[in-house]
């Protein structure tokens, strides 16, 4: 009856749902074990008015123009440019850290060699991550790179993942690189937005097809069967595809191992304010418990003298505390040694596309799961 099952109605779930039924007319049945579509990107109204973001800020960047163009087809944008402080010595500074924050947090006859000699370095308008501004050989830089990496990298990145910059990855530090330039923004790709009507309409729209039939509160173990030569559905043999954007080490009954992935909890207060603070995020990279505020009306401004903010606590997945979410693959050598494993595995498995921030263990963007699913689509499934 269903030409595709798809784990899992996120971001990379809905684009192939939506591209599966628009294009190739097929039918699809998406299973969803929330109670709500748009996976991590939901978002709705909260008592005060406010649109809020349930799983923490999401703002859309891309420098893609096909992505954005798709997109683009299922909302309208308010062409929002995200800004971000981080509260470092008693004051609110601009993150990523550039020249405006290295003018505010050290003395002016410091600044002015130090400014001269970041430029010569590495030029104007680049960026330069931590990890690769510690390995400067110059006395002044490494100054300035311990500086940084001591006020805004460390603790943040222990709160975050429970590891130090340096046993992670390189590329998630180098996310929110040094920035030599006075432009404040956090991201700099050339569109940037958040959908104008929120991202739960845009997925509302993007699985808007008769071909779609969509089951909430439904984890696909308990109505499917899998193993790799026979799949059933209701007891029932299932010869149709299965697109799986879920855990991929729970996919495998982690025959692999468990991978780990950190997890947040958000508290969400209510304000009696018009504003509570500058800009939608402030970062905490100190003693706080948590990282970060968002501060939602930000986003979408309206007229109200409350305001919704959020703060966000990380911590480690756990698997067996009911309604834990795996937000993060947590980006290590260690890590991508078993995802490999299972990487491997699920190529032999016919029938089966694993994809998305969990399924690929990714620490992607929403771009780069848009990006992902539709080469999938273009690759793998238009040709079926
Ligand atoms: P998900 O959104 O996780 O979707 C997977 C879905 O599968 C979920 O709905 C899940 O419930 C479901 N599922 C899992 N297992 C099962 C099962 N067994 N049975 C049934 N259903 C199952 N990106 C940006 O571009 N900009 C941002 O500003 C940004 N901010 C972010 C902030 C935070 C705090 C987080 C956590 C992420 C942020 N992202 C941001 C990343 C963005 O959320 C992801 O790239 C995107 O949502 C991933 O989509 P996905 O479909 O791969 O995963
Ligand atoms: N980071 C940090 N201090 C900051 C901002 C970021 O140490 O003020 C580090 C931290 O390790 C974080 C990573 O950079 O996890 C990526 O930050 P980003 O804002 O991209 O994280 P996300 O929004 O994906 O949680």
């Amino acid at each position: 009856m269903f030409d595709y099952i798809i784990v899992g109605a996120g971001l990379a779930g809905s684009v192939l749902a939506e591209r599966i039924t628009n294009i190739l007319g097929k039918k699809v049945l998406i299973l969803e074990k929330r109670n709500h579509i748009g996976g991590n990107c939901y978002d709705y109204i909260d008592k005060n008015g406010i649109q809020v973001h349930k799983y923490g800020p999401h703002i859309f960047r891309t420098d893609l123009k096909h992505i954005y163009d798709y997109l683009s087809q299922f909302t309208d944008w308010n062409l929002y440019q995200h800004e971000v402080l981080g509260l470092i010595d008693g004051k609110k500074v601009p993150i990523p850290f550039n020249l405006n924050t290295l003018h505010e947090l050290l003395p002016e006859n410091l600044v002015e060699q130090l400014e001269k000699q970041l430029i010569e370095h590495f030029g104007f308008d680049v960026k330069v991550p931590i990890l690769e501004l510690k390995k400067t050989q110059d006395k002044d830089l490494k100054f300035l790179a311990d500086f940084i990496y001591q006020k805004v990298f460390l603790n943040y990145t222990m709160k975050q993942w429970g590891f130090k910059p340096e046993d992670l990855d390189p590329s998630v530090t180098g996310r929110v690189p040094v920035y030599i330039s006075k432009d404040n923004r956090y991201f700099q790709d050339k569109y940037q937005g958040i959908p104008k009507e929120g991202y739960t309409k845009l997925f509302e729209k993007m699985l808007d097809s008769p071909n779609i039939k969509i089951m909430l509160n439904t984890d696909y173990n308990e109505i499917m069967e899998i193993n790799p030569c026979e799949i059933s559905l209701f007891d029932k043999k299932y010869d149709g595809k299965i697109i799986f954007t879920g855990e991929i080490d729970e996919f495998f009954k982690y025959k692999y191992g468990k991978l780990p992935y950190r997890s947040l909890s958000f508290k969400f207060e209510t304000i009696k304010k018009e504003y509570f603070q500058e800009v939608a995020t402030v970062n905490y990279p100190n003693n706080n418990d948590f990282t970060r505020i968002t501060e939602f009306k930000h986003f979408k401004p309206i007229k109200t003298n409350k305001t919704s903010i959020a703060k966000e606590y990380s911590h480690e997945y756990d698997k067996n505390v009911k309604g834990d979410i795996p937000y993060y693959p947590i980006p290590r050598d260690k890590n991508s040694e078993i995802y490999e494993k299972y990487k491997n595995e699920a190529q032999t498995v016919e029938n089966v596309i694993f994809i998305g921030r969990l399924a690929e263990y990714r620490y992607y963007s929403m771009d780069n799961v848009i990006e992902s699913a539709l080469k999938v689509f273009k690759e793998k499934i238009i040709n079926e």
